[in-house]
């Protein structure tokens, strides 16, 4: 086997310093490691990576190799038996920063986040509801499911801990994994503590070792006016039971509002259609409208359009962090009869007559057809 030469192999300098090799192999175990690489040939370019930084990294064996090249690691049978041989000690080290980089639990962190208080698990919790109690505000009780310590082992998950057997309280287990290619270290959560480092005499058989138990809980919460479809409020304390005297986390209540049967919402204005007669839109008339907040009269006045916008300044929704009222806008729409009586039909005749010439939308429309 033609062996590549091993500064060629991390691409460092013959004089490089330890500081570079070291940097060379994190870039490349980074690139090539068989448990998070797509690389093509990965294995293959992580085994030999790994063999060169063994090699360089050791400044015994750096020298040795300086002088014999790969010779020096060579047996009597012409196979390469230095690396094989060597221990990991120096290699494993750079594993412990390198996973911790690429977002993997090593030792260290697992055991530093399982045993220190951490925030409770926030609970995001959606309810829907309607117009009125969007636009009013109102009190409504929830129910939602939440993790709890559990009573019977106090959140612990077990009986009379010990340190682990397995990984002797690391909380990670490092394994030398034998392939085609040769030899890989990879560093897993030690699967008896799940990380931990300690384990049971006795699992609690309540919560099954978990230490948390789901319950079901009621809880009121206070829904301010002017609330909105998409707003979320936030309920400090009421999501997920913290860890190790770490707080609650939050629980967040997401909202649909139901749309009304006559109202129309636009943030915190809101639209009503108001029916006419064409009697009422020619001559006028005063007519109650419905608002959020009792009944007000307008008045609306002679030669009024379908369309038209009217305003009703402070009788929208209140904004729910200004406190600030929206508009209440009332759109006109002119019904047109579609039966007539008799007598109807002939008053709708006389009108015909009327002269609407001097119009302006008849004036214009008379000027493009021309
Ligand atoms: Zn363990
Ligand atoms: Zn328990």
């Amino acid at each position: 086997m033609n062996k590549r030469d091993y500064y060629e192999v991390l691409g460092v300098e013959k004089n490089a310093s330890e500081a570079d090799i070291k940097s060379a192999f994190r870039r490349l175990a980074k690139k090539y490691h068989p448990d998070v690489s797509k690389e093509e040939n990965a294995a293959e370019k992580f085994k030999e990576a790994q063999e060169a930084y063994a090699v360089l990294s050791d400044p015994e064996k750096r020298k040795q190799y300086d002088q014999f090249g790969h010779s020096a690691f060579t047996n009597a049978n012409g196979g390469f038996s230095g690396f094989e041989g060597f221990d990991f000690g120096n290699v494993s080290d750079i594993f412990e920063d390198l996973f911790e980089g690429m977002g993997f639990s090593t030792g260290r962190n697992r055991r530093a986040s399982t045993n220190s208080p951490r925030k409770g698990a926030d609970i995001l919790h959606h309810i829907t509801i309607d117009f009125e109690e969007a636009v009013y505000g109102t009190k409504k009780d929830i129910k939602i499911d939440v993790d709890e310590d559990c009573d019977e082992c106090h959140g612990k998950g077990g009986f009379d801990s010990k340190t682990c057997s397995e990984c002797h309280g690391s909380g990670t287990i490092t394994k030398e994994q034998r392939t085609m290619f040769g030899s890989f270290l990879s560093r897993t959560t030690c699967p008896y503590c799940h990380g931990t480092g300690s384990t049971f005499a006795r699992t609690c058989s309540e919560c099954h070792g978990s230490g948390k138990v789901t319950n079901r809980k009621t809880i009121t919460i206070t829904i301010p006016a002017g609330i909105d479809s998409g707003n979320r409020l936030r309920v400090a304390g009421k999501g997920g039971a913290g860890s190790n005297g770490g707080p609650n986390g939050d629980l967040y209540i997401e909202f649909n509002v139901r749309e009304h049967e006559y109202y129309k919402r636009d943030e915190d204005d809101i639209y009503i259609e108001l029916p006419l007669t064409i009697t009422e839109a020619v001559l006028g008339i005063k007519k109650e409208i419905p608002t959020l907040y009792g009944n007000v009269d307008l008045t609306i006045p002679s030669g009024t359009q379908s369309g038209d916008k009217m305003r009703l300044r402070g009788k929208g929704i209140e904004n729910v962090n200004t406190k600030r009222k929206g508009d209440m806008y009332v759109i006109t729409k002119v019904i047109i009869p579609e039966k007539l009586t008799r007598d109807q039909k002939k008053l709708f005749e006389e009108l015909s007559m009327t002269d609407l010439e001097n119009n302006k939308y008849f004036k214009s429309y008379k000027n493009c057809i021309k």
